[in-house]
């Protein structure tokens, strides 16, 4: 059983049509889906329609429960803020009815799905290792995945582990985790809106199986997303950072 992880599409046509092309020459099973479908981006009506069309399972972010109105934004940065109203306001009532009917948490298989972390699947960035022991304490699952931070990253604790004994990294395109033994989260990265620096979407091979997680990137027509940011009249520097993957 071959998963392929999508996760923070964030509404960039390109990169998520590029992701699906890539993920359908890797022949997977199934295509599960982290959340954070829409915001930010200029497409938010075809990419819910394309995750809602391909994916098994998808989650909601905090960016889509934005759109909804249903949590407070007072922490968003004013880009984020006017994208989350630019959606509400420009999004099909289909879209908006598809994203009310996501939870921020899920399993499938076995494995635990977290829009964020395990403790908090709405707004908890998982970037250090105290955060990771915490989050792996919480996590009944032996595997977990997370997005919300948009960077590809993975930790770890070999059983019987205590915690304090929790390793883990940052990674990039090509990494193989041998996911045999152990307790992990993982985090795919994002397709719409990477910021590790490398602007390429990205995507996690998950192989249930074999028990590895593959990282991978994909171009995409970058310029064509800043195009539909700049034409939809989005705040310019969402369309800037896509460039640079920041
Ligand atoms: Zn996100």
């Amino acid at each position: 059983m071959r998963a392929a992880i999508l996760s923070d599409v964030h509404a960039n046509l390109p990169a998520l049509e590029a992701t699906l092309a890539a993920v359908d020459e890797a022949k997977v099973d199934e295509i599960w889906c982290l959340g954070d479908i829409v915001g930010y981006g200029a497409d938010p009506d075809a990419c819910t329609a394309l995750v809602r069309e391909r994916c098994d399972i998808c989650l909601v972010g905090n960016h889509d429960l934005a759109v909804l109105g249903s949590i407070d934004i007072s922490s968003f940065s004013s880009t984020a803020a006017v994208a989350a109203e630019w959606t509400r306001e420009n999004a099909s009532e289909a879209t908006l009815e598809f994203l009310r009917g996501l939870k921020p948490v899920g399993t499938r298989l076995g494995v635990g799905l977290f829009h964020a972390s395990p403790r908090d699947p709405i707004w908890e960035y998982v970037l250090s290792l105290d955060q990771a022991d915490d989050a792996l304490d919480a996590q009944k699952e032996r595997l977990g995945l997370i997005g919300h931070s948009h960077v590809p990253l993975f930790f770890t604790r070999q059983e019987p582990g205590l915690p304090g004994e929790t390793h883990g990294d940052q990674t990039s395109e090509g990494t193989v985790l041998d996911i045999n033994t152990g307790r992990w989260l993982i985090n795919p990265g994002s397709v719409g809106q990477p910021r590790d620096g490398d602007p390429r979407a990205a995507w996690l091979a998950l192989d249930l199986g074999e028990r590895t997680a593959h990282f991978h990137r994909v171009e995409y027509e970058i310029d064509r997303a800043v195009a539909a940011i700049v034409g939809a009249g989005l705040p310019v520097p969402l369309g800037e950072r896509l460039q640079v993957g920041r």
